[in-house]
């Protein structure tokens, strides 16, 4: 008997700052494809969900929260989570402390300043943290980080071997659609291009599994990867086929880290 189930839909907004920051290639042909992200793939995935009334996340870095203001206020109007995803989506492993600070504090000027609430969520940008990542984050004021991959229902993580604790909403990349869709030639070749129905396979399994666990699932996709039609009806699939179970529910991270911490160790696997 299934205690119920905790769907995730999570979206990194990267848009340009992928190829700029987690590749260093700053070719317009490159960086139109994460523009398209922000052209179709935001206001598709904004209307879908307002479709059927589900509540996401999306994290934002600065930069990219600086290029389209009206969509990340969009996000924020329709009632979804904003959370912060770096500044120039840097991998924290590869900047100083002192770089890493800056970076934190930049992301949560520009989100405040867009949508009136203050961040509590902080994905990494590349996930990987730093040794000062989560200490920052805790300084900081954050409740979650989304960046490590230890469980699949939220658990706590200590902050340099004590208190305070964040929580942690965890990824991994089996379902994230980057591996399966992302195709590049240059930096770094990647294959992507996969059959849409081989992932929206994958991605069922995980959810019935965790619901007959009564656990949690946490799915990220990119709005310049799932954006595109085809791909698309891969998250309309999955949406809808969650929605045949009565005791599933789609929450936004904030909400389930709130909820998490004040009931720790009462979810799922
Ligand atoms: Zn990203």
């Amino acid at each position: 008997m299934s205690d119920g189930c905790t769907v995730l839909l999570t979206f990194d907004f990267d848009a340009e700052a992928l190829w700029e920051g987690a590749y260093g290639v700053t070719t317009p042909s490159t960086l139109s494809r994460g523009a398209y992200g922000a052209n179709l793939g935001m206001p598709r995935i904004l209307a879908l969900l307002a479709r059927y009334g589900i509540a996401g996340t999306f994290f934002v870095p600065g930069i990219t929260a600086e290029r389209y203001p009206d969509l990340v206020r969009r996000a924020h109007g329709a009632g979804h989570e904003v959370a912060h995803h770096g500044y120039l989506h840097v991998s924290p492993t590869t900047q100083t402390e002192g770089d890493e600070r800056t970076a934190l504090e930049k992301g949560l000027e520009i989100l405040e300043g867009l949508t009136g609430t203050r961040p509590v969520g902080y994905r990494s940008p590349s996930w990987d943290l730093s040794a000062h990542s989560l200490r920052l984050l805790a300084e900081h004021g954050f409740v979650y980080d989304s960046s490590l991959m230890a469980w699949d229902a939220p658990y706590l993580v200590p902050v340099d071997g004590g208190s305070p604790q964040l929580v942690e909403i965890p990824i991994s990349w089996e379902l994230d659609d980057a591996p399966y869709f992302l195709f590049a030639f240059r930096p770094t070749y990647r294959v992507g291009l996969a059959d849409p129905d081989r992932v929206f396979a994958i991605w069922r399994a995980e959810f019935e599994a965790a619901h007959a666990d009564g656990g949690t699932v946490c799915y990220t996709m990119h709005p310049q990867i799932i954006g595109r039609h085809h791909r698309l009806q891969v998250l309309e699939r999955l949406i809808r086929h969650i929605r045949q179970y009565p005791d599933a529910r789609f929450a936004r991270a904030a909400d389930v880290a709130r909820g998490y911490r004040a009931h720790p160790g009462r979810s799922g696997a």
